[in-house]
């Protein structure tokens, strides 16, 4: 599919009058017709919820938007906590999946309210010890091990990766968890990340409805909810057919009839907990090109580098490239478009097609509204981009300024010395 910024070239003048290059811009409509959909889809589950992965955007101005859509978050440490609850999210709105847990973030998302998602077995000591009891409302993630193969090309090695439990750590947790106090259980996994398919979300809730079925017989525990976490993912190439959520949905409520509704559980209320397919589409990298260069290759450079976007760095990740106002222009010119990191991955795109750009045109960077603006660092000294919300009413908010040098400098006990620099 073709694919078209959510801005037009009149627009980004307009608000590069105020805001100079680069910056990150979300989509409003975008976000919230996608949550809307979301929970269309899934509406046959009464309960159902979004949980907001906030590590994909982490900005209060967006959690709220997604809020006003109905939907909670997902932490996975103490500032996404703290953000959430500025954000007036409550108790069992916010969803504490993490691992590796430092007890001190136990405590505050026990403090919160938030349900707690255990990522090991060892952490059900952890977590009594810090809080002094068990709560009442538990989830556990869960680990299937070996390979889970959607597709030819769509797979992943759970056995490989450090998260969750196995089976049998399952059923004794449920078992521990119960003696110590829990009455209401979940049951968490997240397997393979941006699948392109509509298959993905179908195959994990029947592994997870099976399993359900299995710790209730074996343990007796209330299970009352299973949460599907991330991994529905965004066509970020041109050639990718996007999801279909309704699709999703229906493949998800199929599994729940064939499976948890002849075991009784037809009353188990379906989480999710997705980043990327929240808000992934629904912003952009603006930058500005302020260099030709032609050595043995042609080369573009733009005013913003993998600080503001680093996943086609560190993962050879693609990123749709429009510059705008060219929408139509033939893209016969062949170019690496890059910033000025003194690192050679450096580059937004290698060997792309694009219009014949000149300098001063303005590119924008597409899918960057998810693991965008968030990963970002201040390597090179680089200082981090503002974030610029489109709003339904066309008119334009910072929700969050640019970095200055004095952002950078104030982490040094010698901040004085660098006073002249403001
Ligand atoms: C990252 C993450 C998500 C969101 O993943 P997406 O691929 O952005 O949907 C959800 N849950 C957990 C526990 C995560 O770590």
């Amino acid at each position: 599919m073709e694919k078209r910024p959510f801005v037009t070239l009149e627009q980004l003048k307009e608000i590069t009058k105020t805001y100079p290059t680069p910056f990150h811009l979300y989509d409003e409509r975008g976000i919230r017709e996608n949550a809307r959909r979301l929970k269309e889809a899934f509406a046959w589950n009464p309960g159902f919820k979004e949980y907001f992965a906030v590590k994909a955007t982490p900005n209060p101005f967006i959690l709220k938007i997604l809020r006003e859509e109905g939907c909670g978050t997902d932490c996975s440490s103490m500032t996404e906590l703290m953000m959430s609850d500025a954000c007036g999210l409550k108790g069992r709105e916010i969803m504490f999946s993490s691992n590796d847990t430092p007890l001190e973030e136990f405590q505050f998302a026990h403090d919160l309210g938030a349900i707690i998602n255990l990522d090991d077995f060892t952490h059900i000591s952890c977590l009594e010890e810090t809080i002094g009891k068990i709560p009442e409302t538990i989830c556990c993630r869960f680990n299937p091990g070996g390979v889970f193969q959607i597709s030819n090309d769509i797979m992943d090695n759970p056995g490989d990766s450090k998260y969750g439990m196995t089976e049998d750590q399952m059923t004794e947790a449920f078992r521990i968890l119960k003696d110590k106090g829990a009455r209401r259980f979940g049951i968490h996994s997240f397997l393979v990340s941006n699948t392109v398919t509509n298959d993905y979300y179908p195959m994990l809730a029947k592994i997870l409805f099976e399993l359900a079925v299995r710790l209730r017989e074996k343990t007796g525990a209330d299970i009352r909810f299973i949460n599907l976490s991330g991994g529905i993912g965004v066509p970020y190439r041109p050639d990718q057919k996007a999801n279909d959520i309704m699709v999703i949905g229906e493949g998800v409520r199929k599994a729940y009839e064939e499976v948890l509704v002849p075991a009784g559980m037809g009353d188990v209320t379906l989480f999710t907990e997705l980043g990327r397919f929240m808000l992934a589409p629904y912003g952009c990298l603006v930058t500005k090109a302020i260099h030709e260069k032609h050595i043995y290759k042609e080369y573009i450079g733009v005013d913003a580098c993998a600080v503001n976007l680093m996943r086609p760095a560190v993962y050879g990740a693609y990123h749709h490239i429009t510059v705008a106002g060219k929408e139509d222009d033939p893209c016969d010119h062949t170019y690496d478009v890059v910033g000025s990191l003194c690192e050679n991955c450096d580059k937004f795109a290698v060997d792309r097609q694009l219009p014949a750009i000149d300098k001063g045109d303005l590119l924008v960077i597409h899918d960057t509204g998810a693991h965008g603006f968030s990963m970002g660092y201040n390597y090179n000294g680089k200082l981090r981009s503002a974030e610029l919300l489109l709003k339904e009413d066309g008119s334009v908010e910072l929700i969050r300024r640019a970095e200055t040098p004095k952002d950078y400098f104030a982490t040094f006990d010698f901040c004085k010395v660098m006073e002249p620099y403001g």
